[in-house]
């Protein structure tokens, strides 16, 4: 696309855009179970009020602006307290989940030089279930993985998690729940395991915090996963989930400001003048800054509550549901409002394209096929129909259809090829990365079944992500 010669006028750009929103996830609909946490419409209007009124502004500098500064200070004092955290609990506000994670995994790089200096090749130990943001991370910070099993249930195998932990290692992982399954790990033990062998342990409570602590409340079985754990030295917890906040806020806690330093970065040689940055952004809009502090503030404890009570309801509708459908499962246990539902009877990834038909989106998840719901308090307005159709669509996953069958045909052809041509599979890989028709169209099941029957180790599945996200990321 050329750079446009004039500019348009307002009106017709925001009708344009409008027009462009016309394929995406009806999440007001309540039709989207991941992405998108909305809170009611009040509360909505408020922090789009707090957003553009520090539209701005810019935390880059706090001595600027006092008031950013101001409410950072207040959003990771009360997440810390939260998850009881104490005087010395402290942390930073980021931008997201990811960046929090980023934050813990350069902190225990830097720890280590000076705690641990006889280690060259730094290790950290973690459950195959914990986020790629955490992959992402150690690609940034070169630091290498010691991946640990998931048991029956999609817990951290604690026997294979020991044997994973050597001299090079210097922080161990465990997520609160994990994001596939929403099923926790046995954080105790491993904080305890952390604390017993001199090294950190960072608590992933990026989609769990702002939900676990109002679920013990509420008298459900919550094991301890927070700073009441000994051991735990860091926690990640996003306020754009389940904070239903603007997206944009998420808070990094450190057990005490001495491993919180080794998060900064200065930098005082430059010509500009002295720099000193806490975490990776540079410029940082005020917007997710004065929506998070008042979506906390706006909720309180009793309206977290009220939310999460609310959501549970909704979420033991669905897990009823698929728990008394006998073709159906819910994989482990999970522990909030996120859940995978397995299947041993229809092929799920056709029922999640049955559902996508309708109007529905839900993720597919791989090891084992899988599709993965993140409820929320929106919900409520769509379960009944939900239910209604997933009755319909189950019916349909199971009847013989062409549509059905070729994507099954396609999955075999590319199991047989995959044994017989390691090549001529990748060569069809490729074909279908290629064909931008695919990225939008509402069944999707072959590629997806063909994504599950592949290892992620295996040759050529690496690459031919790259090349899918180069498609995405091409405007042709
Ligand atoms: C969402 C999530 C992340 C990553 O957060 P982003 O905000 O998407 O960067 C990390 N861990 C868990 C458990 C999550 O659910």
């Amino acid at each position: 696309m050329n750079f446009p010669d004039k500019g348009e006028k307002a009106e017709v750009l925001i009708e344009s855009m409008e027009a462009m929103k016309a394929n995406d996830a009806k999440w007001k609909e309540g039709r989207c179970f991941s992405y998108v946490y909305y809170p009611d419409e009040e509360m909505s209007k408020l922090l789009k009020t707090a957003y553009t009124s520090f539209f701005s502004e810019n935390a880059l500098n706090p001595s600027a602006f006092p008031s950013l500064r101001q409410m950072e200070l207040e959003i990771v004092s009360m997440v810390a307290d939260l998850l009881n955290g104490d005087e010395d609990t402290c942390g930073s506000l980021t931008t997201g989940g990811t960046e929090s994670i980023m934050m813990a995994i350069k902190s225990a790089r830097e720890w280590a030089k000076i705690n641990k200096p006889n280690i060259k090749t730094p290790e950290i130990v973690l459950p195959c279930s914990a986020h790629p943001a955490f992959q992402k991370a150690f690609h940034y910070f070169g630091i290498k993985q010691r991946l640990v099993k998931v048991d029956k249930d999609f817990k951290a195998d604690m026997d294979d998690f020991i044997s994973k932990i050597n001299e090079n290692t210097i922080m161990l992982i465990g997520s609160a729940p994990a994001y596939p399954h929403g099923v926790m790990d046995p954080i105790e033990t491993i904080a305890s395991k952390a604390k017993e062998c001199g090294v950190l342990c960072h608590v992933d409570a990026c989609v769990g915090g702002f939900v676990l602590p109002f679920l013990k409340k509420l008298n459900y079985d919550i094991p301890p996963f927070d700073f009441m754990v000994e051991g735990v030295t860091s926690m990640s917890c996003d306020i754009h989930k389940y904070g239903y906040t603007a997206k944009g806020a998420s808070v990094i806690l450190h057990k005490n400001k001495e491993l919180r330093k080794h998060q900064y970065f200065v930098y005082s040689d430059w010509t500009g003048g002295i720099y000193g940055s806490p975490s990776v952004t540079g410029t940082r809009s005020g917007g997710a800054i004065a929506a998070a502090w008042c979506a906390i503030k706006h909720k309180g404890y009793s309206g977290y509550m009220e939310m999460t009570k609310k959501t549970m309801d909704v979420a033991k509708r669905i897990i009823d549901y698929v728990e008394n459908h006998s073709d159906l499962y819910i994989i482990g246990s999970p522990i909030m409002c996120i859940f995978a539902i397995g299947s041993d009877k229809i092929d799920i990834y056709s029922l999640g394209d049955e559902l996508m038909v309708k109007d529905w989106f839900i993720d597919k998840q791989q090891f084992p096929p899988s599709l993965h719901l993140s409820v929320n308090q929106h919900h409520e307005i769509s379960v009944n129909e939900l239910l209604d159709d997933l009755d319909d669509c189950i019916r349909k996953a199971k009847a013989f259809n062409l549509s059905n069958l070729s994507n099954q045909i396609q999955v075999k052809t590319v199991e047989v090829l995959k044994a017989l041509l390691p090549d001529a599979y990748f060569k069809k890989f490729k074909k279908i990365a290629a064909n931008k028709s695919d990225i939008g169209s509402k069944r999707t099941a072959a590629m997806y079944g063909m994504m599950g029957t592949l290892r992620a180790d295996e040759d050529g599945m690496d690459v031919m992500v790259m090349e899918f996200l180069d498609k995405l990321n091409s405007l042709e």
